[in-house]
């Protein structure tokens, strides 16, 4: 097993990719604290879990509010010990007070704009400065995982979409910089158009077209992008940091 007696921490852990993630980081014998913004769906994944996986610990918290971060990262540092690996993939395509995902930088409010950055750059930073905390107190290394996006690459997307994801790429680079001599490692992962709720509201001539312009001719599968998350999270990736992976079936090749 990849991930034999490791603690992973998934944000975003109650639905879709982090569901995905969190359920084989549990395959592979991790013990998987999921957390998502209300209980009842990250409770959900951890009941998920195959038996005989380690019991799982969910936990609420919004990843964009530092308090809140401070607080799981206590809980999990009292309930698990230390920490392993963390999965920075709580994300949102559409921000509140929209009605879909804008592609008009002129419909894009301060406050979609805010919420959009907070999730995905401020939610990435305040969970990775308590897990380097963490993985530090600990000695022995660590994993990080950016849940970026081909919006990153190729400019696809809401443009407060696209910044806060290609901020990620940016941080994960100055971050496996900063980390490696302490044998902390940061990678992201970029998915193509995976078929979760998030990618549910697509209406369907669009969905075909995409799928059409992707070599592969299709969607991803939550679990493709879990393969590539449980690869970076362990010992099979020991010399890759600083590096993006983007499982897309084609859709961008750079
Ligand atoms: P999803 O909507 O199914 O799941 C996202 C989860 O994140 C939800 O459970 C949601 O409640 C949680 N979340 C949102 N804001 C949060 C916050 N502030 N704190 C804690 N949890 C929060 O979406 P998904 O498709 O599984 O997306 C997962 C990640 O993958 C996101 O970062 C997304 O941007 C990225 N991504 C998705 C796709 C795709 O096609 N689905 C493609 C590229 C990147």
């Amino acid at each position: 097993m990849l991930l034999q007696d490791k603690v992973a921490l998934v944000t975003g852990g109650g639905s879709g990719i982090g569901r995905a993630i969190a359920l084989r980081f549990a395959a592979e014998g991790a013990h998987v604290v999921v957390n998502d913004l209300t209980i009842a769906s990250a409770q959900e994944t951890v009941e998920a879990f195959a038996a005989g996986a380690r019991p799982g610990l969910a936990v609420a918290a919004d990843v964009a509010d530092s308090a809140q971060v401070r607080a799981m990262f206590e809980r999990v540092a009292a309930e698990r010990g230390r920490l392993d690996v963390l999965v920075n993939n709580a994300g949102i395509a559409i921000a509140p007070g929209q009605t879909s995902a804008v592609d008009d930088i002129t419909a894009v409010s301060d406050q979609a704009w805010q919420r959009m950055v907070g999730v995905h750059m401020d939610g990435a930073f305040y969970c990775t400065r308590e897990a380097v905390r963490a993985m530090r107190a600990g000695g022995a290394g660590g994993a990080i995982v950016n849940m970026s996006s081909v919006a990153a690459l190729a400019g696809f997307g809401p443009v407060h979409y696209a910044a806060a994801k290609g901020g990620l790429l940016g941080f994960t680079r100055a971050l496996a910089r900063e980390l490696g001599p302490e044998g902390i490692r940061v990678n992201a992962i970029c998915p193509g158009f995976i078929d979760t709720p998030m990618t549910a509201p697509i209406p369907e001539p669009e969905r075909a077209h995409y799928a059409a312009e992707t070599p592969l001719r299709r969607f991803g599968r939550p679990e493709e992008i879990a393969a590539t998350a449980a690869y970076l999270a362990s010992e099979e990736s020991s010399f890759v940091t600083g590096q993006w992976l983007s499982p897309n079936g084609g859709f961008v090749t750079v």
